[in-house]
Parts: structure tokens; sequence; C-alpha cells
């Protein structure tokens, strides 16, 4: 049995993550701050004995004796992680060097989850791990992307330097159960609009393109990352290949949950990106043959199930 901590394991991933880590015989520390993150999304993980939770925050250190950490900690969606820039970098890199820091006294591995945003608003497409990416050091999104690409260095240098065993991976956009209904990313906020029979809020003309990743298929991917051999620390894209713009994504939406809200278009926030792909090349030849499994549609019907059950609930709250 291994003693894993999952840094941000209230969130939307950590929570699945902490699950699937539990029923493969495991011991789960949760370290959460709760900025986005909610005992909601593992209250069902209490009863069992070797879940554990912790309220920390990840800018400061953290001790613990543990043979792996997933280190997942960082708001994720725009809307959050500008809220406070300052904060958000601060979680990035100063996570980064408290948990490279633990796992360097424990002799831990330590899995980085990072983000296709490295990559930025690529001119390579789809985009493959070589591509140093497109960033602007200094708009909104930077505290997020410069954030996350400071916590690769910190990844390769306390591995290069100090012999720490560490594992990257590029995380594409994903989606699915235990996402906040104010989460603010596209697909929960069209899912939410379209079951609240509001309108659809179209940023931009709507031909911007993402890729849409399952969480389960992502979830499965992490652990394949974990399991590599000493040394090998990737970086890794983990993403679903099929790309659809976020017109098509809004009329999936409006089809399977039957809504008749309309569309609404609003300005392209600044840096949006244009496009997003990954290419999964890499990920299939080392995480034995990983490709993901659950395409849009099926994994949206899943989400759309989650989403009714919680604005049920939160309607239920406020009767
Ligand atoms: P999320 O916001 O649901 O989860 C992030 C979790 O980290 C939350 O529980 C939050 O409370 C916690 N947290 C934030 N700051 C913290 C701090 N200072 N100390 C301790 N805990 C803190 O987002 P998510 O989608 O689950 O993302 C999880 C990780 O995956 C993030 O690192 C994110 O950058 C990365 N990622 C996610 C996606 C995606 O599409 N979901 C894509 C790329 C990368
Ligand atoms: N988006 C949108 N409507 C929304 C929220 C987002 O059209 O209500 C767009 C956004 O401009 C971006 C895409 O959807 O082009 C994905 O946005 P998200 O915030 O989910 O993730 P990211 O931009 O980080 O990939």
């Amino acid at each position: 049995m291994k003693r894993i901590l999952v840094t941000g394991g209230a969130g939307f991933i950590g929570s699945h993550l902490c699950e699937r880590l539990l029923k493969e015989g495991n011991e789960v520390i949760c370290l959460d701050n709760y900025f986005t993150g909610s005992k909601q999304n593992i209250v069902h993980l209490f009863d069992n004995p070797y879940f554990e939770i912790v309220r920390h925050d990840v800018t400061s250190p953290y001790f613990a004796e543990i043979d792996e950490i997933y280190n997942l900690a960082c708001p994720a969606s725009p809307v959050h992680y500008q809220y406070n820039p300052i904060k958000t970098i601060k979680t990035s890199v100063m996570g980064a060097i408290n948990m490279l820091g633990l796992a360097k006294r424990v002799k831990a591995t330590m899995l980085q989850a990072s983000t296709s945003e490295v990559y930025g608003d690529p001119e390579v497409h789809p985009q493959p791990e070589e591509y140093w990416g497109n960033v602007n050091p200094l708009g909104p999104r930077s505290c997020y992307d410069e954030g996350k690409r400071c916590a690769e260095t910190l990844c390769m240098d306390y591995h290069d330097q100090n012999n720490v065993d560490v594992k990257i991976i590029r995380i594409f956009n994903t989606y699915g159960p235990n996402m906040n209904l104010n989460d603010g990313r596209v697909v929960s906020n069209f899912i939410v609009q379209a079951l609240n029979g509001e309108n659809i809020t179209i940023f931009g003309n709507g031909e911007q393109t993402r890729s849409f990743q399952y969480v389960d298929d992502l979830i499965e991917g992490m652990i394949r990352m974990m399991k590599t051999k000493k040394g090998f620390m990737g970086p890794i894209n983990i993403g679903n290949q099929n790309e659809f713009t976020m017109l098509e994504l809004a009329q999936t939406i409006l089809d399977i949950t039957g809504s008749s809200s309309k569309l609404s278009f609003k300005p392209l926030p600044q840096d949006d990106p244009k496009q997003r792909q990954p290419d999964i090349t890499l990920a299939k030849k080392h995480l034995d043959n990983w490709e993901p499994k659950i395409q849009l549609r099926e994994g949206l019907i899943k989400t759309i199930e989650y989403f009714e059950s919680s604005l049920n609930m939160a309607n239920n709250k406020n009767l």
C-alpha cells in the first residue's frame, strides 16, 4: 500500500483522482485550501479509513511521510485564476517548490499537473511536446500560463540538480462531474445555461476551438504516467484529439438537453487561444497505448446528468 498526497484533491480532477487511488488500495491524503474545491466532491470518501483530508495552502511547506505526490493545487478556470493573479502564480511556483522539496526530503515521486496553456495561443497545430509555445508574459492569462511554465522548469531543475523523480503531464481541456456550478469554464457554463433556459454565452464568434477530454480518460493517463520508470519525466500531453468550435459545443449541449436557450455573443477575452489540439503520439508510446476512450457526446451526457442533480440540490436548498 502506498501513501499518496493529492494537492488540490477536493477540486474537480483531484476528487476523481482520490477516488481512483483509494479504489486501487492506496492510502490517500487530500490537501486543499478549498479556494475552488469543495468538501461535497469528496464527502463520499470520508468513511474510508485510508482517506485523510488536510486543510492547507500549498504556498506554505507541508511535511508528511509519503511515497507519491500528485500536485494539482491551482485554480484552473480563467475566472478563478484571474480573481487574484498574484495568488495564482504563488500557488503554482511556491506550491511546486514546496512539493518538490517534500519529494526530495522523503524520496517521493511527484507528478506535476501542467497544462496545454504552456503553448499559449499556439502557432503550431496540433501541439507536440517539443513546441515551446506562444505565451504573452504580461496578459491576463500570464499568472496561470507562466506559473505553470515555471513549475515545469522547477520540476526539471529538481530532477537534474537533486535527482528528484518527477513526471510532468500537460492536461488539455477536461470536463466531467464534480465541476463547480460556477466554475466559469465553457462546458459547465453552457450546460448550466442550457439547463436553466438562459442564454448560452458565446465569447467572440464561437469559431475558436478546443479539444475536450472526459475526466476518466485523464485519470487513467495520470495513473499510467506515475507508473512510468524512474527518471522518465515527460512532459507528456494528455488530451482528446477531437477538436470542436465553441458553436459546435453549444449545439451539442442544446441537442442533448433539448433546451430552447438562445445563443448570446459576448466579447472575446484578451489572449484567448484560437485553437488547441493535443498531439498524443508520446502518450500512446510511453503510457502503454493510452488514448481517450470517451468521446464528447457520451461524456457530455454523463456530465449533464451530474449538473441536473447538482442544480436540483441547489434549488432544494433555496426552498
Ligand atoms: P479546480 O479548480 O476544480 O481544482 C483545483 C483545486 O486546487 C481546488 O480544490 C482548489 O481549492 C485547490 N487549490 C487552489 N489553490 C490552492 C492552494 N494555494 N493550496 C491548496 N489548494 C489549492 O481545477 P481542476 O480542473 O480540478 O484542475 C486541477 C489541476 O489540473 C490544476 O493544477 C490545473 O491547472 C490542472 N489542469 C486542469 C485542466 C482542466 O481542463 N480541468 C487543464 C489543464 C490543467
Ligand atoms: N467560452 C465561451 N463562453 C463561456 C466560457 C468560455 O465561449 O461562457 C470560450 C472561451 O472564450 C474559450 C473557450 O470557450 O475560447 C474555452 O474557455 P475555458 O474558459 O473553458 O478554457 P480555456 O480558455 O482555458 O481553454
